[in-house]
């Protein structure tokens, strides 16, 4: 590969050397017959990913696109937007630029959104849609998803929608089993592709909600995708090296082990948890630290902005600055995807150099 930064950002994340061979294969057309061979296998190793044996789309958009999918396919009117951070609240703009009304549990950034609170917001009022980012990445915060789940369980009209977009290949998640009608993520954060595709879980509910709906859209329509699912296609022309791609790092996946690839991320968490801690501070609430990434909390002011250009200039490595209005106050390693908690070690020790640590 050529010299390049490494990519320690929560997104995106570095890419390997077998998964850009992958990308670069031979087009194929998509309404051919090798397609659909493609497209089943690469959804049979999702289903074991996330398992389930539901239907899982494979779409040719940023996260963005299917976070706005799924508001519109699922929620005729009135969706409540659960926030902790700065992807939370960029879902419900979402869904109030899609027209729909939107009510927003909002707890305050760093903190997790807790089972009963949920519980609590949707007692008061009659919503379609439940918006849910389970892993913060502005903040480093993972929401209790499963807890979440079981309350979701006493609404059975409200369509549970998840952004799992810097978790889902990182940390358990079993969609299906959890009640979720949605669940998405875009493949650079923890499946570590390039950015550009978007793999969601969608239940029969939601394409039950879908066929009822007005204006759910035309580019990600699920009903649509539902019935091109059924033959092993997409609706239009999809990022066909995307799907080399993400084929190649499913067997990756396989190979190493799902388990072991859920165990690898939490001894990278703890690993730089136990950093943070000892040279400033978690942003994160107790017990709902992110698995994927950890948001430090800048409590020492240090400049930030040169401690990225250090390890830049002389590790050619790029790293995390605080999220929007967390510049600064915080910063945010992203270990994630196919990074090893001896490649953090290795990083952490530039950070420690760099900073001035441990002389
Ligand atoms: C990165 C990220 C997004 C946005 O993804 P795009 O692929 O840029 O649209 C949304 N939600 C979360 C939690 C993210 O980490």
């Amino acid at each position: 590969m050529t010299e390049h930064d490494r990519l320690w950002y929560p997104g995106p994340t570095e890419v390997s050397e077998p998964v850009l061979r992958a990308m670069s294969g031979a087009m194929i057309g998509h309404r051919g017959s090798d397609f659909p061979v493609l497209y089943k296998r690469i959804v049979e190793k999702l289903r074991t990913l996330l398992e389930t044996k539901g239907r899982i789309f494979l779409v040719t958009s940023s996260a963005t696109g299917v976070m706005e999918a799924s508001v519109r396919n699922c929620a005729a009117k009135r969706v409540l937007s659960a926030t902790c951070g700065a992807f939370s609240e960029r879902w419900a703009e979402i869904a109030k630029a899609n027209g729909k009304e939107v009510d927003v549990l909002a707890v305050e950034w760093g903190k997790a959104i807790k089972p009963e609170q949920v519980d609590a917001a949707l007692s008061k009022g009659k919503y379609d849609a439940l918006t849910l980012v389970h892993n913060e990445t502005s903040t480093g915060v993972m929401n209790p998803l499963e807890e979440i789940s079981q309350v979701m369980r006493k609404y059975p009209d409200v369509c549970f929608l998840v952004d799992a977009v810097s978790s889902m290949a990182g940390v358990r998640i079993a969609p299906e089993a959890w009640g979720i009608d949605v669940c998405l993520a875009g493949t650079q954060k923890c499946f570590a592709l390039p950015p550009g595709l978007t793999v969601a879980y969608v239940s029969e509910k939601a394409l039950r909600r879908a066929s009822e709906v007005q204006n759910r859209g035309a580019y990600i329509d699920f009903v649509e995708y539902a019935k091109f699912d059924d033959k092993g296609q997409t609706p239009t022309t999809p990022s066909i090296s995307h799907l080399y791609a993400l084929d190649a790092q499913m067997d990756r996946m396989v190979k190493e082990g799902i388990p072991n690839r859920f165990k690898r991320h939490q001894a990278m968490a703890e690993r730089s948890r136990a950093w943070a801690k000892e040279h400033f501070d978690l942003y994160a609430e107790r017990g709902y630290e992110s698995v994927t990434l950890t948001t430090i909390l800048n409590n020492k002011g240090t400049d930030i902005a040169s401690l990225l250009k250090t390890l830049k200039s002389k590790h050619h490595v790029s790293m995390g600055d605080g999220y929007g209005k967390l510049k600064e106050k915080t910063f945010r390693i992203g270990h994630m995807g196919d990074w090893t908690p001896a490649d953090l070690t290795q990083l952490l020790g530039w950070m420690d150099e760099a900073l001035g640590f441990g002389k």
